[in-house]
């Protein structure tokens, strides 16, 4: 286990406990936010719990590893999921357990959730330990499942049928020769005959020196997690993209900011139509067509003060005030510690080498979700390539005699 859970972390953790909706006190979730309880949400289990060579190792626990561990467990293959590491780093690059999903406010496209207000359904659903989560800000009544709750069920549904959690990433993979060998940053290397990579997807950012400089002073990936910082409220505020996400975030911030900035480098918004209508038709968000960010404004006492806007059409620049950027430029896969040992795409997605199947280019390793996925990258289709994977897994091992 990672030992790695540092104060940052936790206040960043506090501060998506803001406001929820009425049927919940603001009490109950600041009360739950202090470091003891921060490290009862870590599972208990750590490497040397692991039956060795594994039948299934999953590696990511958002929508796609989660749909895999509740098929895996669901055939008798007891998985091992490591969820992914609680360390800053993880923090800083919005890759913490629980997936992009965890990050966001309402998910109103997931089939069967209807409703919003689901506080007794989450209270018979999660065990107590799980309740204690942090969830989401939510100011106004609900009209959907939360990220954060659709992950905690998932990850429940999952531990239900006999899924076994490592709360640490993977640092490194062996797959030249097999049983695979893993190694997760804290504790011994694990094998297992097969394995599932569902790391997902992680925000871009501009690559900007002055972007970089103003990083948490300012300059942020992640609205849901940040927005209602102090810092932020009643200040003009950026979002640069032109995406479902940079309108999701720019509405989100509309709540707390003076006016919202969406800086789009073209003259169409690439959102869904329904999206893009509720960024024209939200009077605090003024879109800043054909533009981009040519520069992040600030100083070392204030932080980021504003930016410089550059015309993508013409010459022309011009600075506008503002308290804080927001990133939604897409994302970039994690696939890191595979360390070239799987093939992937130019844009660095893991490949699928046999039509609608998950097998990646190493025979007995499956890849699912956004990590595979440059196209669709909905939370369903992360969540059904997680079942084709545990589902293409358990039949190699069958072919093998391993099951
Ligand atoms: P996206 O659809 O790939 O959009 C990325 C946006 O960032 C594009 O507008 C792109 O501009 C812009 N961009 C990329 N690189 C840039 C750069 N270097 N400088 C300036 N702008 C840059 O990514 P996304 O919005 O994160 O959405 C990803 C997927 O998740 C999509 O399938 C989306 O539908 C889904 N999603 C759905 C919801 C929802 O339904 N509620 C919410 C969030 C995300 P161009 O348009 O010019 O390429």
């Amino acid at each position: 286990m990672a030992e790695n859970a540092s104060t940052d972390l936790l206040w960043v953790a506090s501060n998506r406990s803001y406001n929820r909706g009425p049927s919940q006190s603001k009490e109950r979730f600041h009360a739950v936010h202090t470091p003891i309880l921060l490290k009862q949400q870590r599972n208990e289990l750590n490497v040397s719990d692991s039956k060795s060579p594994e039948k299934v190792i999953i590696i990511g626990s958002g929508p796609a590893g989660w749909a895999a561990a509740i098929y895996a467990a669901r055939a008798n293959l007891s998985p091992l999921v490591f969820e992914g590491a609680i360390t800053n780093e993880n923090s800083q690059n919005g890759t913490l357990p629980l997936g992009q999903l965890n990050l966001t406010t309402e998910v109103e496209n997931y089939p069967g959730f209807p409703a919003g207000q689901l506080d007794g359904f989450l209270n018979s659903a999660l065990s107590e330990r799980r309740l204690k989560y942090d969830l989401p800000p939510v100011e106004a009544e609900k009209h959907a499942v939360t990220g954060p709750e659709l992950m905690n069920l998932m990850r429940q549904q999952a531990e239900n049928f006999g899924t076994r959690i490592i709360t640490d990433d993977i640092a490194e993979v062996d797959f030249s020769q097999k049983p695979f060998k893993l190694k997760p940053l804290a504790g011994e290397e694990v094998e297992g005959h097969t394995v599932i990579i569902a790391t997902g997807a992680r925000a871009n950012y501009l690559g900007m020196p002055s972007e970089d400089a103003f990083k948490n002073r300012g300059v942020s990936a992640c609205a849901v997690c940040d927005g209602a910082l102090p810092r932020f409220r009643d200040k003009p505020l950026v979002v640069v993209g032109g995406g479902d996400s940079a309108v999701e975030e720019a509405t989100y911030l509309s709540k707390y900011a003076s006016t919202v900035y969406l800086v789009h480098r073209r003259d169409e918004l690439r959102a869904s139509k329904i999206m893009a209508q509720r960024a024209i038709d939200n009077e605090k968000i003024e879109i800043m067509w054909n533009s981009q960010v040519d520069e992040v404004l600030g100083d070392d006492e204030n932080g980021m003060t504003g930016i410089r806007l550059a015309s993508t059409v013409d010459d022309s620049k011009k600075e506008l005030e503002a308290g804080g950027m927001f990133l939604a430029i897409g994302h970039t896969p994690n696939t890191s510690f595979l360390n070239g040992q799987i093939e992937t795409n130019d844009k660095g997605y893991v490949v699928w080498k046999k039509s609608f199947r998950t097998d990646t280019s190493v025979d007995g390793v499956f890849a699912a979700g956004d990590v595979a996925d440059d196209n669709y990258r909905q939370a369903i289709t992360s969540a059904g390539t997680g079942c084709m994977a545990a589902l293409d897994a358990e039949r190699w091992l069958a072919d093998q005699g391993l099951e």
